[in-house]
Order: C-alpha cells, then structure tokens, then sequence
C-alpha cells in the first residue's frame, strides 16, 4: 500500500515546523500556512472566538471591513439616533452589536483548517475501514474527503465554502454559520439604519430659510 512518505510535496509551506502540537497557557501565537493563530488554551483547533483567534492573510481586508461597520454606525447613533430618544439608541446599539459579534465569530474562529500532524506523515492513505483520505501536496496534510486546499491561505480546509477577503481569511465547515449569521445581521442593521434615517427625516424639525 502506498504511504504518503512515497510522495514528494511539491511544495512546504513551513507550516509543520510553526504549528503548535498542543498548546498550553501562556501559548504564543504561531503561523500556519498564511494563517496567524492566536490561542488561549491547549488545542487551539476547532474552536471558536474569543477562546481562539485565527488571522487570515488578508487581515488588513477585515480592519477595512470593521472600519466601515463602526465609522458610519458610530455617526448614526450620534446623529440620528440620539435626535430620535433612547429607544432608538437602544436599537440601532443593538443592531450593530450584533452585526460585530457575529463578524467577530466569522472572521476570526477556525474555518476548519487540518492542522498537520507527524502521525500523518506514516499513516497509511486509506486505512482500511476509515474515510479515503488524500493528500495535500501543497501543504502536506491528509484531509479527509470534503476537504480543499486554499491558495490564499496555504492550508486545507474542511468543506471551504470560498475564501472571503472581507474576513480576512476562509469561510468554511466551522465558520460557515456565523457567516451566514453576519450577512442576517448585517442585513438587520442596513434595514434599521435606513428605517430610522426616513423616520428622522420626516419628524425633525425644519429649518427655516434663511432672508
Ligand atoms: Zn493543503
Ligand atoms: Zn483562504
């Protein structure tokens, strides 16, 4: 039966050597593929934020897509919110609260990456009665079926729906509901946003003209 050591990656992205086995508080943060991971506890994999933190390569992307969630939101509540009463302050807190925490949860849980192992480098490609297991030769994990290899980030991960610039990073098997959770949330808050705007428009006070 042919093992993976029968097989040459075509390409190391350094990643074995930088991941962590299992890491134990304090732990530092460490690198995988394109991926920084800061961690808090042993086994920083499969979870989510804040326990972990995962930063993807494009993570100037997502302080670009913070930046234009708080800035226009912040003068939103400033200006019309504040002009309406409390129960608008409350609202559109609230909205945009929840459009940052499930931003928060989307871009920086583990999408699911296969953290390689040095089991894997003797484990057979197909042990007999598991799942058919492949080969990345990009960045030298087995993955189980499902499982794709992602240019941008230089890792494998389980059922990668896309990689989304706006996170920073992939959207995938673990991340996925909280993807879909921010474009809800985010959907809400445009809705509240433009709602409250037309009522603020329509109910202050005009300003006479000038002679
Ligand atoms: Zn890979
Ligand atoms: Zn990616």
């Amino acid at each position: 039966m042919a093992s993976v050591q029968d097989i040459t990656p075509v390409e190391k992205t350094g990643s074995q050597t930088c991941v962590h086995e299992g890491c134990v508080i304090p732990c530092c943060p460490h690198r995988i593929g394109r991926t920084y991971v800061w961690c808090w506890g042993k086994n920083p994999y499969h979870k989510i934020a804040p326990l972990t933190f995962f930063t993807g390569p494009d993570w100037p992307c997502m302080l670009l897509t913070y930046t234009l969630i708080t800035l226009p939101t912040y003068f939103f509540l400033v200006d019309v919110c504040t002009a309406l009463g409390l129960w608008a302050i409350i609202l559109g807190s609230v909205s945009a609260a929840a459009v940052l925490v499930s931003f928060t949860l989307a871009a920086c849980s583990d999408p699911g990456i296969i953290p390689p192992r040095a089991a894997d480098l003797e484990a057979p490609i197909a042990p007999p009665g598991g799942p058919r297991m492949s080969l990345c030769t990009h960045c030298n994990v087995l993955r189980p079926p499902g499982a794709i290899h992602c240019h941008d980030c230089k890792v494998c991960v389980l059922e990668l729906d896309h990689h989304c610039p706006w996170t920073g990073k992939c959207i995938g098997k673990r991340n996925l509901k909280f993807f879909y959770a921010f474009l809800c949330t985010l959907c809400t808050h445009l809705g509240v946003v433009v709602l409250l705007t037309v009522i603020w428009l329509a109910v202050r006070p005009s300003v006479p003209p000038q002679t």
